[in-house]
């Protein structure tokens, strides 16, 4: 199974390391973040919302359902790609 999200993720990994690493100094542990499909930035688990295979973080959630109420877009996977 290849996920086109996968390679992107482990790229964004790598450059977020920083950030985390100092995410652990100020207390919140590098796991309990999740990289948003969306924006792609390692957000705190508890503010990210699942969209079947999709996760975004808390903002771009709101922006999604906000467009999918205006009508620009019609599917989570037509907001994360576009
Ligand atoms: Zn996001």
């Amino acid at each position: 199974m290849s996920d086109p999200f996968d390679s992107v993720k482990m790229k964004i990994t790598r450059e977020l390391r920083q950030p985390v690493k100092s995410g652990l100094i100020l207390g919140t542990p590098a796991a309990s973040r999740v990289i948003c499909h969306n924006c792609g930035y390692a957000r705190p688990i508890a503010e990210a919302v699942r969209y079947g295979k999709y996760r975004l973080c808390g903002e771009c959630a709101s922006r999604y359902e906000l467009a999918k109420r205006r009508g620009t877009v019609r599917s989570i996977g037509e907001f994360v790609l576009d």
